[in-house]
């Protein structure tokens, strides 16, 4: 099958959402791909600040995303040895630190008030494969497997929105240079106690970060950084010792961590590292998102920056001038900012032990 759309965008995750249902209401014809069956299917950062809370609220979307639920964070607390050491409580004027939003309810919040505009189609179970070109080089299309069958989307513009290891980049050719941070990151989930607090608790263990993330619907996720590569060689060691370390961090969770967590499996191995490119897109092609300045997930800023990243492109796209959009522009609004949000993170890494020193001294 052929299609055709002022603008195909690849994935549906938050910067590809948004930017679907901006344009769209800007009366362009969008086609969003989005290569899982469901949305939101990938585990990925689910903590808005108030930059992308601002976005959303900006467009009238923060109420549908409320709607399905969202937890706001009334205290940010640091813990040695099992107590608390320093508490930051948010600013009366932003009234939270940060917002625990599942990405399927920020997904289906946004899409939800999308799905009905005629100018708007949405393919699932979609996996972009390949670029089409003109003669000239421009980028005019793309191929992708749609459950079984090839299609082929013809569009004006070609939005990548597909994620850290965007295929759109790739198959571009522009390029983009990686950055380890050092660590590592084990992610688990496990049901909170009751009556516990919507916050985020922080410990530090052998001058490594252990947070805790109080969640939507009773859960906390813990994310814990671990050396850089280590998780190979850490899994061939016993696991009780490890897990103590948690239990001595939080020891008001010692019941429910020894009943979830009872092996390296139930943990989950994030690779940490920091991307950006020089070039965000070329003739008919534009990048967004993770696809052109993936983050660490320190301070929680890429869903943050994949919001904003669509709030300012939908501002440059208009339906009667799709081939004048110069990409040069987009990536000369965002581009500091995002230097400036990478720089941010270094720093937060590199200080964290901080937080702790009043204790030790
Ligand atoms: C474990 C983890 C925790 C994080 N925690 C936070 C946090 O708390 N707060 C925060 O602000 N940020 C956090 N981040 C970062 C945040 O998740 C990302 O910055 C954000 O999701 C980027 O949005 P995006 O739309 O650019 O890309 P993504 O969310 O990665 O979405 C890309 C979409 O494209 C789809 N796709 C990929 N390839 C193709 C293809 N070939 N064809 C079709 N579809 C395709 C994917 O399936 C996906 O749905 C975290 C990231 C991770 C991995």
């Amino acid at each position: 099958m052929n299609y055709y759309a002022d603008v195909c965008i690849v994935g549906a995750g938050p910067a590809g959402a948004l930017l679907a249902h901006l344009l769209v209401k800007k009366g362009l014809s969008v086609i969003l791909l989005e290569q899982n069956a469901t949305l939101g299917q990938a585990f990925r950062g689910e903590h808005l600040n108030e930059e992308g809370e601002a976005v959303l609220k900006k467009h009238f979307l923060f109420e549908a995303v409320e709607a399905l639920g969202l937890l706001r964070m009334e205290k940010l607390e640091y813990y040695a040895k099992g107590e608390v050491i320093k508490t930051i409580v948010p600013d009366p004027i932003i009234g939270h630190l940060g917002i625990h939003v599942p990405q399927a309810h920020l997904l289906k919040g946004i899409l939800q008030q999308t799905v009905h505009f005629q100018n708007f189609k949405c393919f699932l179970h979609t996996k972009v494969t390949t670029l089409l070109t003109d003669t000239s080089g421009r980028y005019i299309g793309v191929v992708a497997t749609k459950n079984d069958e090839t299609i082929e989307i013809k569009s004006q513009l070609i939005i990548g929105a597909d994620g850290r290891y965007s295929t759109i980049r790739k198959r571009a050719h522009i390029a983009s240079q990686k950055q380890k941070h050092g660590f590592d990151l084990l992610w688990a989930k496990i049901p909170a106690p009751q009556d516990w607090e919507p916050a985020i608790k922080m410990a530090l263990i052998d001058e490594k970060q252990l947070s805790l993330f109080s969640q939507t619907g009773g859960f906390i996720q813990i994310g814990w950084n671990i050396e850089q590569g280590n998780f190979a060689q850490l899994r061939k060691q016993p696991f009780t010792p490890f897990i103590h370390k948690l239990i001595e961090a939080f020891p008001q969770l010692d019941d429910i961590v020894t009943r979830h967590i009872q092996s390296w499996q139930d943990f989950v191995l994030l690779d940490v590292f920091s991307s950006h490119c020089d070039c965000w897109g070329t003739a008919g092609l534009v990048l967004l998102g993770d696809a052109v300045h993936t983050m660490t997930p320190t301070g929680a800023f890429g869903l943050n920056s994949a919001l904003k990243d669509a709030d300012c492109l939908a501002s440059l796209l208009n339906k009667e001038a799709i081939r004048q959009f110069n990409v040069r522009d987009f990536q000369q609004m965002r581009a500091q900012a995002i230097e400036e949000v990478l720089a941010q993170q270094i720093e937060k890494e590199q200080t964290f032990a901080f937080h702790f020193i009043d204790r030790a001294s």
